[in-house]
């Protein structure tokens, strides 16, 4: 058997949460292993590719309009940048369409989490790739003994940051809804090629119950996706998309999906030495599935934590406290929103009537930028 490794932090998963984390630690010295299950970092891209502009992310979080070390993290090079997204458009059944202001960009994701794994890296983190998390072991004196498939390590710190699933909370605590995000909404989205649009589109009604189909432009191409409350649409999504696709007028080239947890936050995010992160903890908008941004500011919340923690001993809760104060305010508008969504968006009759209630009074916008829908809601 394999001798144990002892890392000082030791990160589930390269995604921009885990990446943003691991550059931020390495960076003030402190000695970081990141495992990643994928052999490519970013490969297969399970999202659809509308990554945020600092100015889109300072605006919907408090408390980081200053740091400089986040608005450096956020200013991506140009080529990542596939498409300028500036404008989104709302599509109601009737083909009527509500449209506001956007700062953000369709890119690959692939490309963009291999930057963000390559930066940790430049900073000195250590990233395996292709070595799973299978197990953990909590011994006697309270430690816990991480297994993977390739070794078995111990750390000083954990992140869980493996996303949607949790698998850091999953193997300790099974399915307590303390730790892990509780609700999945199922998504599945194509690259296309065909009359891709400038702007970020989005469809309601009985095309997706409960959710919404999008359309992101990647240049040439689009990524077009349907996230539909589970069991919403009968079956498989898969022909739903296909049928969209087609009254589009697009090719499908390749196709992909996931989950994203759509509870918002979770309950607790450290315990002991565990910090979760992104959409480990829960950190989507549960009205849109935007989650990059919070991956990447919890990812260094939490590495602060750490070092303040082995700096001056000061206590890993406040990591929580953090977040929450930065993105609770937000999190808390879009779950409102989203059970709006839940209630009106069922049929094409119900979201147009909402929709025409709700558009000339500004309330898409501030839904979708997770502002208050009305002013009492
Ligand atoms: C279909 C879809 C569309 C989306 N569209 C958007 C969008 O347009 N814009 C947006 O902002 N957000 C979008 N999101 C959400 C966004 O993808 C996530 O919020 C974001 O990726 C969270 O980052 P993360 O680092 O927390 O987790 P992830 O990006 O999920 O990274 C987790 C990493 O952990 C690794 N991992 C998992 N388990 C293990 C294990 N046991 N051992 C080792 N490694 C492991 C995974 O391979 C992965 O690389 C979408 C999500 C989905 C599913």
């Amino acid at each position: 058997m394999k001798e144990i490794e002892h890392r000082s932090v030791i990160i589930i998963g390269a995604g921009p949460g885990g990446s943003s984390a691991a550059k931020r630690l390495a960076e003030q010295g402190v000695d970081v292993l990141v495992l990643e299950r994928r052999e490519i970092v970013g490969n297969p891209a399970q999202c659809g590719e509308c990554i945020p502009n600092w100015g889109e992310v300072v605006g919907t979080f408090s408390g980081i309009d200053d740091d400089e070390w986040l608005i450096e993290l956020f200013d991506f090079p140009d080529r990542l940048r596939s498409h300028r997204l500036d404008n989104m458009r709302v599509f109601l059944p009737s083909g009527k369409f509500y449209s506001f202001e956007l700062d953000a960009f369709g890119g690959h994701r692939l490309q963009f989490d291999g930057y963000l794994a390559e930066l940790a890296n430049q900073s000195g983190a250590e990233i395996r790739v292709g070595e799973a998390l299978k197990n953990i072991i909590t011994k006697k004196d309270g430690t816990d003994l991480l297994v993977t498939d390739k070794g078995r390590y111990s750390a000083d710190y954990i992140i869980d940051a493996s996303g949607a699933l949790a698998h850091v909370s999953r193997l300790k605590h099974k399915d307590s809804s303390r730790y892990r995000p509780r609700e999945q909404v199922p998504t599945i989205y194509a690259q296309v090629q065909g009359p891709v649009p400038e702007s970020f589109d989005v469809f309601i009604g009985n095309i997706a119950p409960s959710g919404y189909a999008w359309i992101i432009p990647k240049g040439e191409i689009a990524n077009v996706g349907l996230g539909v409350r589970a069991g919403k649409l009968p079956g498989d999504l898969k022909p739903h998309l296909q049928k969209f696709c087609d009254e589009m007028g697009f090719e499908i080239l390749s196709w992909g999906g996931g989950w994203i947890p759509m509870s918002g936050p979770v309950e607790k995010m450290v315990e002991g030495n565990i910090l979760a992160i992104g959409d480990a903890a829960g950190l989507v908008m549960p009205s849109n599935g935007g989650g990059i941004s919070q991956a990447m500011i919890s990812g260094k919340f939490a590495a602060d934590a750490i070092v303040d923690n082995i700096e001056s001993g000061t206590p890993l809760e406040l990591y929580q406290k953090r977040v929450m104060k930065s993105m609770g305010r937000a999190l808390k508008n879009s779950k409102r929103a989203k059970w709006l969504a839940y209630t009106f968006l069922r049929n094409d009759w119900l979201s147009e009537l909402m929709m025409r209630i709700l558009g000339p009074i500004g309330g898409i916008r501030r839904a979708m930028s997770c502002d208050r829908t009305l002013w009492l809601f």
